[in-house]
């Protein structure tokens, strides 16, 4: 089959001719469809993640979507031809974690495309597929449903799940990128008044078209200061879709009393991400501090029920579409923090 192959890291990807995927038991084969390219992806390419990535050579992609070529001898909710969507995060199934419904914390989490290889390829193994695929509902199309692997269902359930939001609470997303953009959509979708937060213009006007009621740009204004005054107290939410310290700091001061910061972006710090926080003001104005990771798979039908009945549009925020023999170029914006929205690869 043909593979965009990481060969050694920072350099251009080598689009050639690999070794078919092999068939486990109690796994399947996916003729990929499309594949969406992440910017954990681009932390893999470059070595970022070197912890959590199987040896080079590699195959990355893990925003997948795709028909189901062959079945393992094991596979029971699955046959071939069945269109499918494939979770970032994959469960064990056996462990307290998995057993209660929450695959996103599993102990023995693997990642598509880091811990086995991905979708950057004409077709991909899955493992244990039975617990971790879902079927594609007959309305989704595959360029939408590679726009929900990752980004989009990590949002659903920051907003959702953990943030909890309701009708008419103002919700404040900082970063307008992948997960921000979906954040705003969802958020507003649920019936709350966004806010994005970014420094960049052609961003925030972007995120305007995905239900934003008010856009700061945090590089000429103070970003909690404005958002109190346009909320009038604060944000019931804040969702930090960035992780660096200046956005985890002013999401938690951009919320009212009794507010919820949602901490949905990855920390570049050390120590695991060792970041101060205002802890006085957490005390005094009762805030929560909730994290959020992945999407557990009973999530995703709620998720896949709204897209399909146009509640919800992840293919909106799809805003190149790419083959697999140009992907260096998708992984080149990204180096440039060029474009906005989402490329994902759909000729194979
Ligand atoms: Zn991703
Ligand atoms: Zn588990």
């Amino acid at each position: 089959m043909k593979a965009a192959v990481l060969e050694a890291f920072n350099q251009p990807l080598v689009v050639k001719e690999v070794a078919d995927p092999t068939l486990t038991p109690d796994g399947i084969i996916l003729k990929l469809e499309a594949t969406g390219v992440c910017r954990s992806d681009w932390h893999g390419w470059a070595g970022h993640m070197t912890n959590a990535m199987q040896p080079l050579p590699h195959i990355l992609g893990h925003e997948m979507s795709g028909i189901i070529e062959e079945v393992g001898s094991n596979i029971r909710n699955f046959k071939k031809g069945d269109r499918v969507i494939v979770p970032f995060s994959q469960g064990d199934g056996t462990c307290p974690h998995c057993q209660s419904g929450h695959h996103n914390v599993c102990d023995n989490m693997k990642m598509v495309g880091f811990n086995f290889e991905g979708g950057f390829a004409q077709y991909v193994h899955i493992p244990n597929a039975d617990l971790n695929l879902l079927h594609l509902p007959d309305g989704v199309d595959f360029l939408t449903a590679s726009a929900m692997g990752c980004r989009f269902m990590t949002a659903f359930h920051g907003v959702v799940s953990r943030g909890s939001v309701r009708p008419g609470e103002w919700v404040a997303v900082y970063g307008s990128g992948g997960v921000g953009l979906s954040a705003i959509q969802i958020a507003s979708a649920a019936g709350a008044n966004v806010i994005a937060v970014d420094i960049a213009d052609d961003k925030l006007e972007f995120a305007k078209q995905f239900g934003a009621v008010a856009t700061v740009n945090s590089k000429n204004v103070n970003a909690p200061q404005a958002i109190k005054e346009l909320t009038k107290g604060g944000a019931n939410i804040s969702i930090d879709a960035l992780g660096i310290q200046d956005t985890v700091i002013s999401s938690l001061l951009s919320l009212n009393k009794r507010g919820r910061h949602v901490q949905i972006g990855i920390s570049p710090n050390p120590n695991g991400g060792m970041t101060p926080v205002p802890v006085n003001l957490i005390m005094m104005n009762e805030l929560s501090l909730l994290g959020s990771v992945s999407m557990p798979i009973p999530e995703y039908r709620e998720m896949l029920q709204m897209v399909e009945k146009g509640k919800l549009n992840p293919g909106r925020l799809v805003t190149k579409q790419i083959a697999l023999d140009d992907i260096n170029s998708a992984f080149e914006d990204m180096t440039n923090y060029a474009g906005f929205g989402l490329t994902v690869v759909t000729k194979f």
